[in-house]
């Protein structure tokens, strides 16, 4: 055995060298992705936005009683974090519920986990999203003690199920559209955003014109639109998904949607392919993410573009669909060092190796 040791030695002193490469853990920063602190004031004192009015519970806390917070507990439990009241409404009472599903809120979304509807909670709460829950969600918690992984699946993990390599076919409704942008364009904007996830995963999309036959069925649709999720107006809820092999993608019409932020000049313009790429991920099966930097994180801010597949992305969808040969991760690691540091990546395999490595050196060194 003493052979091995020179090798041991090698690797223990490599090990040493490489903190910069393969850096340990370290715990998400309560960053918010794309904040414009100018456009999030100016779409906050939008009061007549779905969610405007919860501006006035700023910095309140446990013990609390103010009339209309029964609103933001139903906020709270359409996303998931709070059980439905039995029997009644809920109360306007600051309970010890709403601090329990307050931290869980805060801890899902990666900002600083206080209890309390400080301005960073409150203002991540009035900020446009998916209108999926986030019950599936991994939070930074249960990363830390046991997973690295933060991306989520639906339950059962359901995922389209041709053999590989598969292709699905989209549609948009010939019906539920917007005309204030060509079709040409919404065109464009989807093709970009499913190219972005068959980059990396052995799964073909090609648009057909026979909506009812399409795998996926895109569509503009305002209110209640017949699927028991009705949509908000302006801002709130932007779009929703419906998990595999559903195949619906709807996006609210009563949003300004923009390909362009140069043409549209609106403060609450949401941009299209940003949201497009985000329910795609739903369509093949990804839950949201408490990567705040990934696509599956589930809020966007108006103004802001997020159509880049982090590792986070990456490694969900191809934990269900394999990796695209074609694909590597060099270029995507090196912009994703940050989520790679929180943990998103595999950091944890690779301490599990190095520590395996420190572990034989020793009984070498001990050996001898
Ligand atoms: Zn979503
Ligand atoms: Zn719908």
């Amino acid at each position: 055995m003493h052979f091995l040791l020179p090798f041991s030695l090698f690797f223990f002193i490599l090990l040493l060298q490489l903190p910069s490469a393969f850096p340990a853990r370290t715990f998400p920063q309560p960053t918010i992705p794309n904040f414009d602190a100018t456009t999030a004031s100016a779409f906050n004192s939008t009061t007549s936005t779905p969610w405007g009015n919860f501006a006035k519970f700023a910095n309140l806390e446990k013990g609390s009683h103010v009339t209309g917070i029964c609103d933001l507990k139903t906020y709270l439990n359409h996303f998931g974090y709070l059980p439905a009241p039995a029997p009644g409404n809920f109360s306007d009472d600051f309970d010890s519920d709403l601090e329990s599903a307050i931290l869980t809120y805060q801890r899902n979304l990666g900002i600083p986990v206080t209890g309390k509807l400080d301005n960073d909670t409150i203002d991540l709460i009035m900020a446009p999203r998916c209108g999926l829950g986030d019950s599936h969600m991994h939070n930074s918690t249960a990363s830390r003690l046991h997973q690295t992984r933060r991306y989520a699946f639906f339950n059962g993990e359901p995922r389209w199920s041709q053999s590989s390599p598969m292709t699905l076919t989209y549609s948009f409704s010939p019906d539920d559209t917007i005309a204030y942008i060509s079709q040409e364009d919404i065109r464009a904007v989807f093709a970009r955003a499913f190219s972005r996830w068959s980059e990396v995963i052995l799964v073909n999309f090609t648009e057909i014109q026979n909506y009812r036959m399409a795998d996926i069925r895109i569509g503009f649709h305002s209110g209640d639109h017949g699927d028991g999720e009705p949509f908000d107006g302006e801002l709130g809820v932007l779009a929703h998904a419906f998990s595999p092999e559903n195949g619906r993608l709807h996006l609210d019409a009563a949003e300004t949607w923009a390909v362009d932020f140069q043409r549209e000049r609106s403060r609450v313009a949401i941009d299209l392919e940003s949201v497009a790429t985000h329910e795609i991920g739903h369509v093949l099966g990804l839950a949201h993410s408490s990567v705040s930097d990934a696509i599956m994180y589930p809020s966007l801010r108006p103004r802001s573009r997020k159509v880049d597949l982090r590792v986070d992305d990456v490694q969900g969808v191809q934990a269900l669909y394999g990796s695209n040969p074609n694909f590597n991760y060099g270029s995507l690691l090196e912009s994703d060092q940050e989520t790679f540091n929180s943990g998103a990546g595999d950091g944890g395999r690779r301490t599990v190796f190095g520590l395996w490595i420190v572990v034989f050196t020793l009984t070498q060194l001990i050996y001898f």
